[in-house]
């Protein structure tokens, strides 16, 4: 099938251009990877909240623009292109605000909504602790009730937004006597609380993005839990659909990519243009093939979530794919590249600013985050194919 966007989508994308292509000229941000989860710029999230780019398919009634979610993709397509710091505002656009329309109280709507519509509130996710990544029903933070409040103690690792986030979405135990599954809820609370205690954790390449967070008896108002208590697990479910589903895990590195195709255009090696090289171009076409190939996979879940469904093996099965892209990517960058490619960002003869030896050593762990490669491939089987469990 040949399909392609409306006019009025077209226009859409050529205003998000206009506007990322103006950003670039004034030198507010240099292209870079990952920067959708590390690129940390409160004015651009505050340029982009002033044009109503947040929550662009929450509902009216809560200050979002009801449009669709092929919209939110388009916009999110040329952020991602242009390596755009959005890390500020994307993990509460793309699902605690959705989370909190869903299944907050009107209180929570109208306390949380507006600053994150209004680029203030940067929302890091602590659901992973040491001992429960994959089997996250196994946590051990507690949220215990105290009259109207909740103490929570324990620990969470790989919080995201780590050296920024001024509220930390929460899952915690509120009853340790229920079935794993059964005794978890959801919470949205401010970072700053008494008690909170957040470590970076200086990562593979040097970065600080994530986090562990330590609770030592926090106070939070009950007011603060979202949904229906001890039902968190299954709301939990629905959001990782959504954190699984953008295209930020196919072109986080989309800089990289274009940076290597310029590459190849203008280095010459042993008197030959790389471009002309056929182990070099077959390489770049491959990827390109991939690419596109990872976007329909995308374009796919986006379609399931304008039908209203939650988009459940469609965006694991994309996920899997795409972050396989993006290890691919990264690998072909070091061999196009040759030794050269190793040097890092700032180094006298890095190429390509450094992306490819960033992209090489953040990408081991795509295929870990927002659930691995493993687990994924169950869910497709299990949930896309109906095989049986074991
Ligand atoms: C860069 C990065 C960013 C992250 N960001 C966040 C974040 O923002 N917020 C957050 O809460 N967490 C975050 N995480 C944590 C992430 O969600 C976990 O690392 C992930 O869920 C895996 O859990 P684990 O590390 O405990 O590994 P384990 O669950 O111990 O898995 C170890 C290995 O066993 C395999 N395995 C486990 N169970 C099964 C099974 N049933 N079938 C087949 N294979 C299985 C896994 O695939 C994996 O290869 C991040 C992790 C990384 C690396």
């Amino acid at each position: 099938m040949d399909f392609k966007f409306t006019e009025e989508q077209e226009r859409f994308r050529q205003e998000v251009r206009n506007f990322l292509e103006e950003e670039l000229k004034q030198g507010s941000f240099q292209p870079s990877c990952d920067a959708w989860i590390q690129g940390y710029s409160p004015e651009f999230t505050k340029k982009v909240a002033h044009r109503g780019w947040i929550g662009l398919t929450w509902p009216k009634a809560y200050g979002g623009q009801g449009r669709s979610n092929i919209d939110r993709l388009i916009l999110t397509e040329e952020m991602l292109r242009c390596g755009a710091p959005a890390a500020c505002h994307w993990f509460a656009d793309r699902q605690i605000g959705r989370s909190i329309i869903a299944f907050g109280t009107e209180e929570q709507k109208q306390e949380l909504l507006p600053r994150i519509l209004r680029g203030e509130a940067y929302v890091g996710l602590g659901m992973s602790e040491p001992e429960a990544g994959s089997d996250l029903a196994s946590l051990q933070t507690r949220a215990t009730a105290d009259g109207d409040d909740y103490i929570i103690d324990g620990q969470k690792m790989w919080t995201s937004c780590a050296r920024f986030m001024t509220d930390i979405y929460l899952v915690a135990r509120t009853d340790p006597a229920a079935p794993k599954q059964r005794g978890i809820s959801e919470f949205v609370i401010r970072a700053n609380l008494p008690g909170i205690t957040i470590t970076p954790t200086i990562d593979i390449t040097g970065s600080e993005a994530w986090a562990e967070v330590f609770f030592d008896g926090v106070r939070v108002s009950k007011n603060y839990l979202v949904g229906e208590k001890n039902r968190g697990f299954y709301q939990i479910l629905n959001q990782l659909d959504y954190e699984r589903a953008g295209l930020e895990r196919l072109m986080g590195n989309y800089p990289l990519f274009d940076a290597i195709v310029q590459f190849a255009r203008e280095t010459k090696r042993n008197g030959r243009p790389l471009a002309e090289d056929t182990l070099v171009r077959h390489k770049l076409a491959q990827l390109q093939i991939e690419f596109e190939v990872g976007r329909l996979l995308i374009y796919r879940v986006v379609l399931v979530m304008d039908e209203g469904r939650a988009p459940n093996w469609e965006a694991a099965m994309a996920k899997v794919y795409s972050t396989a892209f993006e290890q691919h990517l990264a690998n072909m960058a070091i061999e196009i590249l040759g030794l050269y490619g190793q040097l890092v960002a700032g180094s006298k003869w890095v190429p390509v600013a450094g992306m490819a030896s960033h992209s090489y050593l953040a990408s081991k762990g795509y295929s870990l985050q927002a659930g691995t490669s493993e687990i994924l491939r169950n869910i497709v089987a299990l949930r896309g194919l109906g095989l049986p469990e074991s």
